[in-house]
């Protein structure tokens, strides 16, 4: 090949992205990011931006920079940064074991480490599945029930629970045995119910499903606690509550996928904890390293664990040490400077200030949120509650980027979802963004009055 010195040029010859259209970067180029301190990053360009959307994935949950993760992973790494896997252990390793055993919920107490959240599903799938054989409770069992709009994850399995058509081979057909069922979407739902009344339906759905595929086959059911299709799905806790009892009243495993939601991003450890519910099994990854290494986890019970007599699966890189040490260095960073309880202080005073300034816009049908995760949710139409132009929605997070804000379009919404040290003059600031490019881009649209 031609090999070329710009940079730019040089990732679209060599580089290939995800996700988006391939002619789109090449038409736009990459977005180059060169360095980052606290919430601000520095494009190619030298232009600041605020990071208002944890590195547009939500795992940068404490900014750019930081030096105290740094370290500890540096000295880890030189004492001993990969040692292998299976019954090999480090020490980084074993206190995040049980950290995560004192911070989550309930009965979780033993931890198989992951190196993303793909990984970390999948693993929670055959732990589920394997539980169910080697109890001996239900030796047929393999079918999950997943939910419309769900996000798990790209590769095969977790794919096959994921609803998003960017990222599955289309023609092929999915895992066989995954069923899905209407997921609690807040604001607009496709049958006009009322908010509680379809969160009830959808609760009410699961046990119908489970009937209909056979008890005895259904291995578990997976759902995010807050789901990110079309921004911030905060359901009721009486949702969570009726599936927790659908769930054990079928002897279901209940797989909690916090892959997103986990490490304060809605002001608890874990979202699990505002519905008040006890997970058999639980996914995480993004924010367990603030982003600065690539790590998941599966957590699950002792009797969950204790009944698969041998688990028949593997990672390479399963428990890496330099991983678990950057864990180790954001938990402690987070139990310190107290950011748990402050990202849900902080949720409140945002959401209070994206209602006051952004309620009364032709455009804006919802605003909700919790801890650091929100999203303003667009309409053509506030009284019918009609969907938005989808250029219109893209528009005004691209006027925001202008503005110096990044936040990330959602389907019909744009979510805000900044690192857990962001202060209150950054959510200032992301609210005057959000109402100078919503009053600038919405004109161009048309937008029946409320
Ligand atoms: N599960 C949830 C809830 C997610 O939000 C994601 C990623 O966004 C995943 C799983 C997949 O994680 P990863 O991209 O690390 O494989």
């Amino acid at each position: 090949p031609v090999l070329k010195n710009d940079l730019a040029a040089q990732a679209i010859d060599h580089c290939i992205f995800p996700i988006i259209d391939a002619a789109e970067v090449k038409r736009d180029g990459p977005a180059i990011v060169a360095s980052g301190t606290g919430l601000t990053i520095i494009d190619g360009a030298g232009k600041p931006h605020l990071d208002m959307i944890s590195a547009y994935t939500r795992a940068n949950s404490l900014g750019y920079g930081n030096q105290e993760i740094a370290r500890a992973m540096y000295d880890q790494m030189v004492k001993m940064h990969y040692a292998g896997t299976v019954s090999i252990v480090t020490e980084p390793m074993v206190q995040l074991a049980r950290s995560l055993a004192e911070l989550t919920p309930g009965k979780l107490s033993r931890a198989f480490f992951v190196s993303g959240g793909s990984e970390a599903v999948e693993s929670a799938v055959k732990i589920a599945k394997q539980y169910q054989v080697g109890s001996g409770k239900k030796p047929h069992a393999y079918k999950i029930i997943s939910r419309w709009n769900a996000y798990h994850g790209a590769t095969a399995g977790a794919m096959a629970l994921t609803n998003h058509l960017s990222v599955a081979n289309t023609p092929d057909p999915a895992m066989p045995g995954v069923s899905k069922i209407p997921n609690p979407s807040c604001y607009r739902n496709p049958f006009g119910m009322a908010e509680d009344e379809y969160f009830e339906f959808c609760a009410n759905y699961l046990e119908q499903q489970i009937l209909h595929e056979g008890p005895e086959l259904v291995a578990a059911f997976i759902g995010e606690p807050v789901m990110q299709a079309n921004g911030t799905q905060i359901p009721s806790k009486a949702y969570w509550q009726r599936v927790r009892e659908i769930c054990s009243k079928y002897g279901v495993m209940l797989i909690i996928d916090e892959v997103i939601c986990c490490f304060g991003r809605t002001g608890a450890w874990f979202a699990t904890e505002h519905f008040g519910i006890e997970p058999d099994i639980m996914t995480m990854a993004k924010a367990l390293t603030a982003g600065y290494a690539p790590m998941g986890a599966v957590m699950t019970t002792e009797a969950i664990a204790d009944a698969i007599p041998h688990f028949r699966h593997v990672h390479t890189f399963s428990g890496h040490a330099g991983c678990a040490a950057a864990a180790n260095a954001v938990i402690a960073i987070k139990k310190r400077e107290g950011l748990i309880d402050k990202a849900y202080d902080n949720g409140v005073y945002f959401l209070a200030a994206l209602k006051d300034k952004l309620t009364d816009l032709p455009s804006v049908g919802d605003i909700r949120g919790i801890g650091h995760w929100h999203a303003v949710d667009f309409t053509s139409n506030k009284k019918t509650k009609a969907l938005p132009e989808p250029r219109m929605v893209k528009a005004i997070a691209d006027k925001m980027k202008s503005l110096g804000v990044l936040v990330g379009a959602a389907g019909t919404a744009i979510e805000v979802a900044p690192g857990l040290i962001a202060t209150r003059e950054d959510f200032d600031r992301t609210v005057d963004a959000f109402k100078e490019a919503i009053v600038a881009i919405a004109k161009d649209y048309e937008i029946a009055a409320a």
